[in-house]
């Protein structure tokens, strides 16, 4: 469904990503994890369409181009980025009114549907503001579903919120796993990758340096740069 071959890019004279290679099959969760500054975000970015890249191949969703500019990749951000003067409804509403033809009434129908799904369906007439930060995250990734992806992207969905708000994002996660959404998910939470990820890969200074399935890595990373890190965060 993904497959991303030899991956570079540059920022100026910066080589932010160096031969990244990964393949994700359709319903494959892989979990990204890795120092600050090692190229993740950039990665899920290029994914998403977001990010230019110099060299390599790029291959989302069979190689239709811009898969993600019509909301078949579906992305959720560290910092939310809901609109800020939209109610949580009409922030679920925009993009399927806009880019996938749907009537007012049909978007909105489907909005509660999947505000029912990440169990806030009492908040659609709040505005982001009025949230809390959990709430919030939950919105976005109700956001991104409404436009049907077929793959999800989380770059570090919970990392800006507070301990007790991690684990309702974490659920609604778990459940668009188990329905068998294919999924990216840049974290740092290592319960979540052990319970979701079919493998997890580690990515330091811009190279992909191991992919393994998390039996492998938490008992046996091949790389010590992998194993130091794992020490760290574990
Ligand atoms: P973090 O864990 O802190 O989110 P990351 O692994 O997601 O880090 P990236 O955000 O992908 O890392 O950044 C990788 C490198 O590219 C960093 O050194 C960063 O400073 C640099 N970088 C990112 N975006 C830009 C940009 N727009 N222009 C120049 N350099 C950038
Ligand atoms: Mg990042």
């Amino acid at each position: 469904a993904v497959r991303l071959t030899e991956l570079d890019k540059w920022f100026g004279e910066f080589q932010v990503l160096k031969k990244v290679s990964i393949e994700v099959s359709p319903g494959e969760k892989l979990v990204i994890c890795g120092p600050s500054g090692s190229g993740k975000s950039t990665v899920v970015r290029c994914i998403a369409n977001l990010e230019p890249y110099e060299g390599g191949a790029l291959d989302v969703l069979g190689g239709e181009p811009g898969a993600a500019g019509r909301g078949e990749v579906g992305m959720v951000f560290q910092q939310f980025n809901l609109f800020p003067h939209l109610t949580v409804l009409d922030n679920l509403t925009l993009g399927p009114i806009r880019a996938l033809g749907l009537s007012r009434r049909e978007a909105e129908d489907k909005a509660h549907a999947l505000l029912e799904r990440v169990k806030i369906p009492d908040q659609a007439a709040k505005k982001p503001g009025q949230l809390s930060g959990g709430q919030q995250q939950r919105v976005a990734i109700a956001r991104a579903l409404c436009m049907e992806p077929k793959v999800m992207l989380f770059d570090e969905p919970t990392s800006a919120l507070d301990p007790e708000m991690i684990a309702e994002v974490l659920d609604v996660m778990e459940e668009l796993a188990a329905e068998g959404m294919t999924m990216i998910c840049v974290t740092h939470e290592m319960g979540f990758a052990k319970r979701v990820a079919d493998r997890i890969a580690f990515m330091d200074a811009g190279e992909l340096i191991e992919v393994g399935t998390p039996e492998q890595v938490f008992t046996a990373p091949k790389s010590s740069r992998f194993a130091d890190f794992l020490d760290k965060i574990l």
